[in-house]
């Protein structure tokens, strides 16, 4: 059975491929080589909008390790996302152009990789790590990972271009504190000529668009208004009008205070839940992101679940997963569903169900770019 992301129908099907690309989809098609597909469910491959693929292992303290340990880190990182299904990824940053030119290259094996670098924010933002003894600590500080400190709106366009330079595909931004260090989630840590210089610059190198890691419904806001592509987390949203009128995507990747409430503060995962409410009502368009390794890289999926039970259903968390991310990534003419046309990354799902429970355990086959996956 094939899925139809974008109606959420199912249907009976043959899907042929032709070296990267599907080339039909119906009834009664014929191909040189047949794979049986009986009592499984086809679906496009998963694409994850929020990710930190160098982040290293949950607990690694990125001071006490050689910086080659951190890049590393990532070989079993894309290995287990690609497995999942997970063929497109954007990276919230944390990897360097490198780790894109070795999948490229098929050194290592992974998704497609969409790369912001570093999250670009203003002084003391998160990132901007300082102690009194030792003065700015920038222990990512790399020339292929540019310094993504800036102050006003000059200094806005100049940390783009920096990261452009570098090799960026998204501009990553840090508009408010984190949940993990627990600090400044309500803040608005940015003015809006320094975020709209931001988008603006971007936006004149070759169309690029930004990302914006905002927690509080004001950063959310000015994110909207500035013209942002994403709010990421919104994890407390209270009005929403502001990404419903400029079309903002909402990623909020749910696996941060779902998977394990009892790790955020009181009320976080009921204010994320209620956030989400809000944006679906409101027509707020959604894409799935995960934020591992908040969660390791194995649950990916576990956003799938969490999207459906906030509101989207099985459907619509599918659809958010696979043609509605791909429309947030300006890749919606390339991938994202089973179509003629449509580049073969699909899927192939013990069970006929839409069921979203537990994804990762039905995983029969993955093809990425028309190859499968080896499992
Ligand atoms: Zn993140």
């Amino acid at each position: 059975m094939v899925l139809d992301v974008g109606s959420g129908a199912v249907r009976t099907a043959d899907v042929v491929l032709a070296n990267n690309r599907i080339v039909g989809v119906g009834i009664g098609l014929d191909g040189d080589e047949g794979i049986d597909c009986a009592g499984s469910l086809e679906v496009p491959g998963f694409v994850d909008c929020h990710t930190h693929v160098c982040f290293g292992p949950a607990g690694m303290d990125a001071l006490r390790v050689p910086r080659s340990a951190r890049v590393l880190s990532a070989v079993p990182a894309l290995r287990t996302l690609l497995r999942l299904g997970v063929t497109t990824a954007r990276d919230a940053w944390s990897a360097d152009a490198g780790v894109r030119l070795a999948i490229e290259n098929g050194w290592i094996e992974g998704p497609d990789l969409l790369l912001s670098l570093r999250q670009v924010g203003t002084t003391g933002a998160i990132g901007d790590l300082w102690a009194p003894r030792t003065g700015s600590l920038d222990y990512y500080g790399d020339p292929s990972l540019p310094d993504p400190i800036f102050d006003g709106a000059d200094a806005g366009r100049a940390v783009v271009r920096r990261m452009v330079r570098a090799g960026a595909d998204w501009i990553k931004v840090t508009a408010t504190g984190s949940i993990a260090l627990g600090s400044g989630v309500h803040d608005v840590q940015l003015t809006f000529e320094e975020l709209a210089a931001v988008v603006d610059e971007a936006a004149r190198r070759g169309g690029r668009r930004v990302m914006v890691h905002a927690h509080g419904a004001r950063a959310a806001e000015l994110a909207a208004r500035a013209g942002a592509a994403s709010v990421e987390h919104g994890t407390y949203l209270d009005a929403v009008e502001a990404m419903a009128e400029n079309k903002t995507w909402y990623v909020p990747t749910l696996s941060v205070t779902q998977s394990d409430p009892e790790q955020v503060p009181d009320g976080a995962a009921e204010a994320h839940r209620e956030s989400m409410r809000l944006a679906i009502d409101a027509g707020v368009r959604i894409a799935m992101g995960t934020d591992n390794p908040v969660r390791p890289y194995s649950e990916a999926l576990w956003e799938l679940r969490h999207l459906s039970t906030a509101g989207l259903g099985d459907a619509g968390a599918l659809r958010a997963a696979t043609i509605d991310a791909a429309w947030l990534l300006g890749l919606a003419h390339d991938r994202g569903e089973i179509a003629a046309g449509k580049r073969a990354d699909l899927v192939v799902l013990d069970g006929t169900t839409l069921d979203c429970t537990a994804v990762e355990e039905r995983i029969r086959r993955v093809f990425h770019n028309g190859v499968e996956v080896e499992r």
